[in-house]
């Protein structure tokens, strides 16, 4: 994979950098800036470098059209406080504002463009629709610089496209994510645990499926443990199923045992009256969700205690784990236990852990714990899981 060092000399350069500054808002106040830290590293070596930064990010999903809650207007702030250093923002992503503002630039400085998703070429999926789009993006550019690790599993105009119509290059971010993500699939130190939560199954098959190749032990918690529950023969109650998968999940509980790969389900349960922070609610057996006051109403929305336990123990034991999904729904304080005992866990252990997934990150943060009590944590919850998965991802290959 070419690397910034490929691009040689880039003192009054203008160079493009796409990066993944798609942080979560309550408003226009950001709640998580741990992507917009993450991509500093490379801003910083560019800026010291003396070249002139245009930087490049999406954020939300706008339809192809401006929509004022979405503009990347806060991450400029945030981002030109942790630089300590000012962030030119043109509010517009193409076209004279765009190009006047990218003239004014001298070396070391930084422009953020608007999001680039309030464009229909970003996310088209007509190929010269992109390329039409990110052509116009590299006009006036020298460079491209590939840091959004977020999107590279995305065929997007400025992820894909953009690499080839300029001379480009892999930031340290995705450099730094790929290493990560190479010690995770070759050869990792055993045992090799996953914990997988979060609160679509039918999202985490394709990745289930391969790690049942490569993992010794597979916790799995979340919204999709009823899904697997439902395969064993228990009813669920009113909890999270997908009813459509349940052949799936059977399958994959017989590879395992055949593979002697361990799948280690709950032994009990949360369960809700209903979906809400103050609902009541109780633990009961996994196995016997149904036996909860709330009868076949209850909905499961956290891994009980005893299981939390169980999971922590795991975790402890392993030498390499990667954790994807929340255990429960953390945004309730009353859900928050079993995806804090997991992440503590992760924290306390001897091995090499990784988070990956933008809700696990961003639970991990909420929670109280800090970035460098783990491993890694990653910025990319999809690209991770593609990767793990043994996909191609286009915006890896197009540097390649
Ligand atoms: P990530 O972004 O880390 O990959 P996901 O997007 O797959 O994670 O899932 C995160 C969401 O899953 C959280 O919003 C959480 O509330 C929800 N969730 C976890 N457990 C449950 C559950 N038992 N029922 C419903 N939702 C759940
Ligand atoms: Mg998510």
């Amino acid at each position: 994979m070419r690397t910034i060092e490929s691009l040689g000399d880039l003192r009054s350069r203008t160079v493009l950098v796409r990066c993944d500054l798609n942080v979560p808002l309550d408003g226009d106040t950001i709640t998580d800036d741990g992507r917009i830290r993450a991509s500093l590293t490379t801003i910083r070596e560019l800026r010291d470098a003396g070249a002139r930064l245009v930087l490049l990010s999406h954020l939300g999903r706008p339809k192809g059209a401006p929509e004022a809650r979405y503009s990347l207007a806060p991450v400029a702030a945030r981002m030109a406080e942790l630089l300590e250093a000012p962030v030119a923002f043109t509010g517009t992503t193409i076209g004279d504002a765009a190009e006047a503002a990218r003239a004014r630039l001298r070396d070391g400085d930084v422009l953020l463009l608007e999001n680039l998703r309030f464009h229909p070429g970003e996310t088209s999926s007509d190929a010269p629709a992109r390329a039409a789009f990110a052509s116009e993006l590299a006009r006036g550019a020298d460079a491209f610089v590939s840091d959004g690790f977020g999107v590279v599993h995305r065929r997007q105009a400025s992820v894909y496209e953009l690499a080839q119509a300029l001379p480009s290059a892999a930031g340290r971010l995705v450099e730094a994510e790929l290493g990560v993500l190479r010690r995770l699939t070759d050869d990792p130190a055993r045992p090799y645990t996953v914990v997988l939560g979060g609160s679509k199954v039918s999202d985490k098959l394709g990745v289930i499926s391969h790690l049942l190749e490569r993992v010794d032990t597979l916790l799995i918690g979340g919204g999709m443990l009823f899904t697997f529950l439902a395969a064993q023969g228990h009813a669920v109650g009113g909890s999270l199923l997908e009813a459509d998968q349940l052949e799936t999940v059977r399958g994959y509980l017989a590879e395992a045992e055949r593979r002697g790969v361990r799948i280690v389900l709950p032994s009990d349960v949360v369960v809700a009256e209903a979906f809400a922070a103050d609902a009541a609610h109780e633990v009961v057996p996994a196995d016997r969700i149904e036996s909860s006051r709330f009868g076949a109403a209850g909905l499961g929305l956290d891994i009980g205690p005893e299981s939390a336990r169980a999971f922590a123990r795991a975790i402890e034991e392993a030498a390499t784990i990667f954790w994807n999904g929340p255990m429960g729904v953390f945004e309730m304080p009353a859900f928050a236990a079993g995806t804090r005992a997991v992440a503590r866990a992760l924290t306390e252990t001897d091995g090499f852990s990784v988070v990956g997934g933008g809700d696990s990150a961003a639970a991990v943060r909420a929670l109280g714990f800090t970035d460098d009590q783990f491993g890694h944590i990653s910025t990319g919850g999809g690209a991770s899981l593609e990767y793990l998965e043994g996909k191609a991802l286009p915006g890896l290959e197009v540097l390649a």
